[in-house]
């Protein structure tokens, strides 16, 4: 007999605006709080100095007067989020312009930003990466018709509501379309302003029906919208059903909490996690900046529970855009013990254009970290390809020729090694390589072009290096 989710409810208080295609994102409105309601959010008068070591944040400044019991209760924050320009301009300095623009940017895209999220961006500061991150720009809809809704066609490929399979072992399963802060730069952008909701429990059991029938699938990618907005009995409830079929081998949890509302990652949801391993987390840190005392518990608490944490972070134009940036942030979260998995070229999405850079910036950005810092802190760079076509890693090209028995090789400091390569005979799969270029008309290319050949001696004959 199928077991019935009793409801698709969030974990907030005030349940109606949270439940499944009921909802607004306006869901801090008064009625569904119940503890401190939005209108106690006044900016502190006195701008106290936050006190050293105890916060990487500017809480003190904006949330000083805040309890540290409901500072520390993620409920708190996903009640008091700031969805109004009004709100936001108690915080950020906003000129009536910008205030002007703000809200028709909003009518379109909407406004969500976590009390804790925003306590790490320098109000100051206009072109604060965390802001634009969070805060919405004029150019997203000014520059609005370039770009596609759905570029990754989602749609498309989706088998029942909500289940994406688009590669042979895996499927991603999109649980509710809620966030806690609503990014500028989503690719489910085209999701804000269709109301907020939650899959339905018929919903979800179409999903399991599916799963259970694919044996071919190992991996189930449990995405959204942010998939921990629901409540951990409920997402225990749908992870523990996943656990019961028995091809599903691993479980995978995107998710932004830890970096927009650390909070979230509390003792309960850990051990529950803990019990369904193995169960993988994705989270989303896109600046060294949000590696904050809070963010590295939170991780420290997953995988003391035996969830081991991965980052995807998003190339974003004036936020993380140069090497020195990404390889902060990476060295960063190798000391919190994240993995830095992927950075994604920003996808072709309607109201993002402005936040984009060429593709050329993230394989520059691969070829000065790799080499100079741990290959461990670098990730992978990946262009999620439009129609569906998949991601495409892309290198920066460290092989120059190609020949029969040898390669010439570039290192990351630009000097040219030939590498003998053992012969192909006993892969017949690799017997037609790709096309050749003639190594020594290369190599002498290189030659004319002024760069010198330094041999490193009889014990090294075969490896020429080419110096520039
Ligand atoms: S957390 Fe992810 S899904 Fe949610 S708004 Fe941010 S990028 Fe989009």
């Amino acid at each position: 007999m199928k077991k019935q989710v009793k409801t698709a409810s969030v974990a907030i208080k005030g349940k109606p605006v949270l439940e499944a295609g009921k909802c607004s994102l306006e869901s801090n409105s008064k009625s569904e709080v119940e503890e401190e309601p939005p209108s106690k959010i006044i900016i502190s008068i006195n701008l106290e100095e936050e006190p050293p070591g105890k916060s990487a944040t500017n809480r003190y400044r904006f949330f000083g007067y805040i309890a540290d019991s409901s500072w520390g209760d993620w409920k708190w924050h996903f009640r008091n989020r700031i969805t109004t320009v009004e709100q936001l301009t108690k915080f950020i300095p906003l000129t009536i312009e910008e205030q002007i623009q703000l809200k028709l940017v909003t009518q379109r895209y909407p406004l969500s930003v976590t009390p804790y999220y925003l306590s790490l961006i320098n109000p100051d500061d206009p072109d604060d990466p965390i802001r634009k991150q969070a805060i919405p720009s004029i150019l997203e809809i000014a520059m609005g018709m370039m770009g596609l809704e759905d570029p990754l066609e989602e749609k498309r490929d989706s088998i029942v509501p909500g289940l994406v399979h688009r590669y042979p072992d895996r499927v991603l399963m999109v649980l509710t379309n809620i966030c806690p802060m609503l990014c500028r730069h989503c690719t489910r952008k085209r999701e804000w302003r269709y109301g907020s909701w939650v899959r339905t429990p018929d919903e979800v059991e179409a999903m399991l029906d599916y799963l259970r029938q694919h044996k071919t699938v190992r991996d189930v990618v449990i995405s959204g919208g942010d998939p921990l907005t629901l409540s951990t009995r409920h997402l225990e409830d749908i992870i523990s059903r996943i656990r019961k079929i028995s091809h599903i081998e691993i479980i995978r949890i995107g998710t932004r909490f830890p970096v927009v509302l650390p909070q979230r990652i509390d003792d309960e949801l850990c051990a529950m996690l803990s019990r369904y391993g193995p169960i993988w987390l994705n989270t989303h840190f896109n600046h060294y900046r949000e590696i904050t005392p809070e963010a590295a518990a939170a991780c420290d608490r997953l995988l003391r529970s035996g969830v081991p944490v991965n980052n995807q972070s998003v190339l974003l134009r004036g936020v993380n855009d140069t090497v020195e940036i990404q390889t902060k942030l990476c060295q960063g979260l190798l000391r919190i013990k994240v993995r830095p998995y992927y950075l994604f070229q920003c996808d072709e999405v309607q109201g993002t254009e402005h936040l984009r850079t060429p593709v050329e910036v993230g394989i520059k950005i691969i070829e000065g970290m790799r080499g100079y810092t741990s290959g461990l802190a670098v990730p992978t760079f990946v262009v999620d390809l439009h129609q569906g076509g998949g991601k495409v890693p892309l290198q920066p090209n460290y092989v120059l020729a190609q020949a029969e028995g040898q390669l010439l090789l570039r290192n990351y400091e630009g000097h040219i090694f030939r590498y003998r390569n053992p012969r192909a005979v006993a892969y017949p799969e690799l017997a037609a390589p790709v096309p050749e270029l003639a190594i020594d008309s290369v190599a002498s290319l290189i030659t004319e072009t002024e760069l010198q050949f330094q041999s490193q001696g009889a014990r090294d004959e075969s490896r020429v290096i080419v110096r520039s």
